[in-house]
């Protein structure tokens, strides 16, 4: 079996495109759906509204407030069930938000004024609702780790995988056929080195196969063990804390499956 190998291609704030080499599809897969479904995020859950005179209704304002990414400690925070506390409520598991406005003026995420010096909205200006002259919005609410699989509200990331493409181009070329081919690539990824064409941007490939048909034995061939990773967070995770995370999701499962052998 190849070892598996895995290399950061790019990497731009929430922005993750990484190398994974020498695993299945199936694998690929398995990491993909965790990284969108299973990784815990912080969202508010409840609110309780004790004035909201603004033009939206209770539930428009509650279902904004969920949907608001907040950046919190991962390491230090436990899903509800299974928190010391045995699902009452204290600090390791629940975090609290006031917002307290009076108009005329918008009403943004940065707002909010939160329990947990580190938990915070990951974008200021995110709009709530407007509030006209002599409106106001008073509310309490609790954000509580949820997952992805069981509201949106909780997806950790954006995550998607490309097989990894190699160019096979067979059959002598002039300069001008070349050009041609290099030139039908959208993406810009093909080049010419010497007398040969190279795949000189593997990353910006997508496979759309415009090069086969501007040349004749051409052929961009996707590597089913290789894969290129593109990850964006859309939580308060940062990219390289959901791979982490989504690994140690990957191996709780192989941990749970063993155990239960154990007893067959
Ligand atoms: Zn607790």
């Amino acid at each position: 079996m190849i070892p598996m190998k895995v290399k950061i291609l790019q990497k731009k704030g929430e922005k993750l495109t990484f190398l994974l080499d020498g695993a299945s599809p199936a694998f690929a897969n398995a990491l993909r759906r965790i990284m969108i479904s299973e990784i815990p995020t912080l969202a508010i859950d409840e609110v309780s509204i004790m004035d909201n005179t603004s033009v939206l209704f209770d539930e428009v304002v509650t279902h904004r407030l969920g949907l608001i990414p907040l950046t919190f400690p991962a390491r230090r925070m436990n899903p509800p069930g299974e928190c010391r506390c045995k699902g009452k409520g204290c600090p390791l598991c629940r975090v609290n938000l006031k917002l307290d406005r009076k108009g005329p003026g918008m009403v943004y995420s940065g707002n909010l004024r939160s329990s947990n010096k580190a938990v915070k909205p990951t974008d200021s200006r995110i709009p709530i609702v407007e509030l006209l002259k002599g409106q106001d919005i008073k509310l309490e609410a609790t954000a509580r780790l949820g997952l992805g699989k069981t509201h949106i509200k909780n997806q950790a990331a954006n995550a998607a995988y490309q097989y990894y493409p190699e160019l096979e181009a067979n059959g002598a070329k002039g300069r001008d056929e070349l050009k041609k081919i290099t030139e039908a690539c959208p993406k810009k990824a093909l080049a010419i080195r010497g007398k040969k064409l190279i795949l000189k941007a593997p990353v910006n490939c997508d496979i759309c196969r415009s090069c086969e048909e501007a040349g004749k034995g051409i052929k961009i061939k996707a590597n089913p063990s290789k894969f290129i990773f593109r990850l964006e967070s859309v939580s308060g995770l940062n990219p390289r804390d959901i791979v982490i995370k989504a690994n140690e999701v990957l191996q709780g499962k192989a941990r749970d499956f063993k155990k239960e052998l154990s007893k067959v």
